[in-house]
């Protein structure tokens, strides 16, 4: 149950991840087509840090970061965390681990049973894996809700009652409710004003400094991951296409669709702003990836090995991993 290589310094691992989902079609439901959701990803992230994923949506990071859990069952390769490899434990195995491991959705609105009080959304964890009484059970939630800046007035209220921003710390109290080691964040918050944004971001900093968390943070935006993170990993349909220090991916963006990505992020300040670069066409069709590098459709600087070879990620100096045929570093 134990991981090949047990002595990695990461405490979650993959290695030659793969989630493909076959879509079937006719009467007898035969597959006709595959997603490559998730290709071929290997990744590490040491505890108490945070690797962010960045890339356009429908690339495959909520798929990745599901996989993580084993909310998702992948087609192929590996998943450690601490060592165990996740795809070898049975079901009532991987119920006690996911203590460990925990989710934080895009959309606290979806994520929150609206039928339940605040005090049983985030009791009902609890209930589950540490039974105990219930006023000990309240003092937990009430310490939970406090941690995330709210407080035992919140207790039984429904979240009809909150804001955007309330509700996401609620389903980050929820997330926290069992002590876990590593959190998904998904997105956390793409689906909030922008006013209340910081808040939360500034939020996750601070209980990952407090509580010694390991994050793999999700987003679309480039910016804020590279805010939040030590390292980044940018995926395009399903593979990786750059992994590096955030500082490095950030500030020597070595693939091009990091260059486009971080070219489009807006910036207030104009000395900051760099030179719009649109890549042609839109994002391909998963199941039907175009051959060789599979950006090359879109790219500003393809030649012609880009139509025939696919470039593998590889070490162009210091750690600084990029899949193109151009980069040197
Ligand atoms: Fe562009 Fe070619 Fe590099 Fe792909 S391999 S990113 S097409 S230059």
């Amino acid at each position: 149950m134990t991981c090949v290589d047990s002595v990695s310094t990461y405490q979650v691992e993959t290695r030659s991840l793969v989630k493909h989902y076959a879509l079937r079609s006719g009467f007898l439901r035969r597959p006709a087509r595959v997603i490559r959701a998730v290709d071929g990803v290997s990744l590490g992230i040491p505890a108490k840090q945070t690797l962010g994923l960045v890339g356009e949506s429908g690339c495959g990071k909520t798929t990745l970061g599901r996989c993580l859990l084993r909310l998702i069952e992948p087609t192929a390769g590996t998943v450690c965390f601490e060592g165990v490899d996740l795809l070898a434990l049975r079901p009532h195995q991987i119920r006690e681990l996911r203590q460990e491991m925990q989710i934080v959705f895009q959309n606290p609105f979806s994520s929150l049973d609206p039928r339940l009080s605040v005090y049983r959304s985030i009791s009902e964890p609890l209930r589950t894996h540490l039974p105990g009484d219930r006023s000990r059970r309240q003092e937990q939630v009430v310490a939970l809700l406090e941690q995330v800046g709210m407080s035992s007035e919140h207790l039984y209220r429904y979240p009809h009652e909150f804001s955007g921003g309330q509700l996401q710390r609620i389903a980050i109290a929820r997330a926290l409710a069992l002590r876990p080691k590593f959190l998904v964040l998904d997105e956390p918050t793409a689906a909030l004003d922008v006013s209340v944004q910081a808040h939360i971001v500034t939020l996750l900093m601070d209980l990952q400094r407090e509580l010694d968390l390991t994050y793999l943070f999700i987003s679309h935006d480039l910016t804020l991951v590279h805010h939040v993170s030590d390292s980044i990993a940018v995926l395009y349909l399903g593979k990786i296409v750059e992994m590096a220090q955030a500082t490095g991916v950030f500030e020597h963006p070595l693939h091009p669709y990091t260059q486009v990505l971080l070219s489009s992020t807006p910036y207030l300040d104009p000395r900051l702003r760099k030179q719009r670069i649109v890549p042609r066409g839109s994002v391909p069709d998963s199941a039907n990836p175009p051959c060789g590098c599979s950006f090359h459709p879109r790219c500003p600087r393809v030649v012609g090995i880009c139509r025939e070879e696919a470039p593998q990620l590889r070490d162009v100096g210091g750690g600084h991993l990029v899949a193109c045929h151009l980069s040197s570093g």
